[in-house]
């Protein structure tokens, strides 16, 4: 099937992208990479009236190391992060999590933004970034014509599948995330059936003595992923017992055979964090 028609237009300023969103109000919408876009189309599951290509704004391509924080621009792409074209703040961990993602066709052209914004359970970056405990910043045009921003932390910006924090009318323009200090350990395992398919089941890891974080996020669930903050006995013990009950007790919803893919993905992603050399790509 071919997409129905609509209006494509490709501004350079973030601000115009703005204005032209506000032209076709009831349906317009913006185009990251066109990786989740792209099929949503074809399959007219979506049929914007306009697309406002984001691609020619050079600001959210653009990066910035600020004190210990990233600053990364929306239309920073998976293969960007795989290769370290931008810094890595994570020892390894952003690379290692870009490079699993899909297959390379995917990366060179999905977004770190669009990634967030389509907000699918499944996806990489949604459980990657709760639990770095990343933060989304966005614009928006205000009553005056003047741009106005807001940012919140990824935890918050996710609402469900598919749902998140972002109106019609913004543009997620920055992903921040704090540096690791030395003593961080991570861990991350996803089980899919093929590789570079969707996962069934996410375990993100992430632990930092010296800041009392003790992180555990587990993605490819049904609805929003499941943030565990309080997990430091669980990554002390590993014990399969304790994390069947934390996940029940974190309202994680699934069949038998999705729960237990669930615990199996939390004890490897565990015994990754616990490895002194979790980063293959170094
Ligand atoms: C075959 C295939 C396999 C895949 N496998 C995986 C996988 O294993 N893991 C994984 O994580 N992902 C996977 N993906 C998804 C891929 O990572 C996409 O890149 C991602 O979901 C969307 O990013 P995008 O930049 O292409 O966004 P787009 O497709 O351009 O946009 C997606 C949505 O976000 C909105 N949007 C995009 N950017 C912005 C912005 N800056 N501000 C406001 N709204 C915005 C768009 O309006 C749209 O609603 C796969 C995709 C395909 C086609």
């Amino acid at each position: 099937m071919k997409s129905a028609a609509f209006n494509f237009i490709s501004p350079a300023l973030l601000l115009n992208a703005l204005e032209l969103q506000t032209q076709y109000p009831n349906y317009s919408k913006f185009l990251g990479g066109g990786q989740s876009m792209g099929p949503m189309l074809n399959l007219r599951l979506a049929q914007p009236d306009q697309l406002v290509s984001l691609q020619r704004i050079a600001g959210l391509k653009a990066h910035r190391l600020q004190e210990s924080k990233l600053f990364l621009g929306a239309l920073t792409t998976h293969a960007q992060i795989e290769d370290k074209v931008v810094p890595d703040v994570t020892q390894g961990f952003m690379p290692y999590v870009a490079a699993n993602i899909a297959y390379r066709a995917i990366r060179n052209q999905g977004t770190l933004g669009g990634s967030l914004c389509h907000a699918d359970p499944a996806a990489d970056w949604v459980s990657t970034m709760m639990v770095l405990d990343a933060t989304v910043h966005m614009s928006r045009l205000g009553a005056n014509g003047n741009m106005e921003t807001r940012h919140m932390a990824v935890s918050d910006f996710m609402l469900g599948a598919f749902t998140t924090e972002i109106h019609e009318d913004e543009i997620l323009t920055n992903i921040s995330i704090s540096a690791f200090p030395p003593d961080a350990h991570w861990g991350y395992y996803k089980i899919c059936q093929k590789p570079g398919e969707f996962a069934r089941s996410i375990a993100a890891v992430l632990s930092i003595e010296s800041l009392g974080v003790h992180r555990i996020v587990v993605g490819a669930t049904h609805s929003k992923p499941i943030l565990i903050n309080d997990a430091k006995p669980l990554l002390h013990s590993c014990d399969k017992g304790a994390i069947q009950v934390t996940l029940r007790e974190h309202g994680l919803e699934a069949d038998d055979f999705e729960f237990q893919n669930h615990v199996t993905a939390v004890i490897r992603a565990i015994r990754m964090a616990s490895m002194p050399h979790s980063d293959p790509h170094h």
